[in-house]
């Protein structure tokens, strides 16, 4: 049989440390021997950044918008031990940041659920999505320490108008305050992505505020949210068979803890900061949660959660024997894949990602397992495998 080809090319982002290694070996042990692959290669790696003053990284976001997915490996984000150790010209920015501000896109993350790894909420069957807004709220506020007595007041100025102001606190003594804000255009872009996401995955959107606290700032939250369904998506929602629910958020976490799972929660910047954690904990391990970026007009952006595991990469430099967990990797690529198929009217592309997923699912399924998962797993015959041999294991799954 000859190899899957691909009319258009898949936009490539590699990237660093121990996910860098699983991303090569992803390639050709699972990927190569059935596809004729088409990517437009962007090296994210660190070293490459620094030699091009990060202009890779923009170059990559820009063919993303260009032909409509990318695949990205996980990549270091600089801080100070990381300037000293790749001699770096300057602190780049988190790639992750760069790309996002070029397609203004909302985060979707989800967990990868496979038998013998049980949430530890019962009922929950099917994966839970959390979509979180990432502009704005209260990281990117403005504080002040109060030190005594003393009027706080929000004061608006329109360019051109007047100015308006609203008493918040009259002190009597020390404490604090704090600015925040958001914008109409960063809100609608993230209600469409969460509609468009929905109807992409033909699952529920919930969306939780507190509208009946903050009856200016949440509620506009929920109105935006309102007017982009009722204008944009309602009609398409309904034709799938699919709901949008908005309820106050302390109702929607009652309400998830009790349900089976398996809709996409919207969530403001710092709910979904919270929540993606609890969620992801309880699904097991970041190692099992794949992270997918939408832009509001449709370009999609596959990723793991995790980060690059430089704990393990340094062992692996040692020579020592790793236990690296790939799977949020395979499925950053059958995601990628698959969705170039969607585009492209390409089934074999489809039928091979979804392949390569039941045969990763099923390698764990059976036993065969990353020191990680073995630790959480509920299954008593466990084998515990190597980065390699775990994909080796599933090349003979995939092969069989
Ligand atoms: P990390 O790479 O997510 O790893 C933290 C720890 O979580 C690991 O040491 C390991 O625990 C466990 N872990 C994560 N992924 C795993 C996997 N696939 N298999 C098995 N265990 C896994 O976070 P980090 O070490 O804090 O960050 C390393 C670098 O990643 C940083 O430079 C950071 O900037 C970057 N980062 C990038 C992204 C991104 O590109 N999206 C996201 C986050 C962080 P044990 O050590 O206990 O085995
Ligand atoms: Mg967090």
């Amino acid at each position: 049989m000859g190899k899957i080809r691909m009319s258009v090319p898949l936009v490539e982002m590699d990237g660093d440390e121990m996910t860098r290694i699983i991303w090569q070996m992803i390639k050709d042990k699972l990927l190569l021997p059935y596809i004729d692959l088409n990517t437009e290669y962007y090296d994210l790696g660190l070293k490459k950044r620094d030699e091009t003053g990060d202009q890779i990284t923009s170059l990559s976001a820009h063919a993303t918008k260009k032909y409509g997915v990318a695949v990205k490996c996980a990549t270091i984000t600089p801080n100070h031990a990381r300037m000293e150790e790749y001699h770096l010209k300057q602190m780049w920015k988190s790639p992750n940041g760069t790309i996002r501000a070029i397609l203004d896109g909302t985060v979707f993350r989800a967990p990868i659920v496979v038998k013998g790894i049980r949430p530890c909420v019962k009922n929950w069957k099917k994966p839970i999505t959390i979509a979180r807004h990432a502009y704005g709220d209260v990281y990117k506020n403005t504080e002040i320490r109060v030190t005594g007595a003393g009027d706080a007041a929000l004061s608006f100025a329109e360019k051109g108008g007047k100015s308006r102001a609203e008493e918040i606190h009259r002190f009597d003594g020390p404490g604090v305050i704090q600015g925040i804000h958001n914008t109409d255009r960063s809100i609608e872009s993230f209600a469409k992505a969460c509609f468009t996401y929905a109807l992409d995955k033909k699952q529920d959107v919930w969306f939780g505020a507190k509208d009946t606290i903050s009856k200016i700032y949440d509620a506009r939250f929920k109105a935006i949210f309102e007017e982009v369904y009722e204008r944009s998506f309602r009609e398409a929602f309904e034709q799938k068979g699919i709901t949008y629910f908005y309820s106050l958020i302390d109702d929607i976490v009652a309400r998830i803890m009790k349900s089976e799972g398996g809709m996409i929660w919207a969530c403001k910047n710092y709910d979904g900061d919270v929540m993606s954690d609890m969620v992801s904990s309880a699904f097991g391990s970041l190692a099992m949660m794949t992270s997918v970026l939408v832009s509001p007009d449709g370009v999609f952006e596959y990723e793991a959660a995790h980060g690059t595991v430089q704990r393990h990469y340094y062992q692996h430099l040692e020579g020592k024997e790793t236990s690296t967990n790939s799977v949020a990797t395979i499925f950053a690529w059958t995601g990628a894949l698959a969705k170039r198929g969607e585009l492209d009217g390409n089934k074999a592309l489809i039928q091979f990602a979804k392949k390569l997923e039941k045969a990763t699912l099923s390698t764990i399924a059976s036993g065969r397992m990353t020191k990680d998962l073995a630790l959480i797993t509920s299954l008593k015959q466990v084998k515990i495998l190597s980065t390699e041999a775990f994909l080796d294991e599933i090349a003979g799954e995939l092969s069989s």
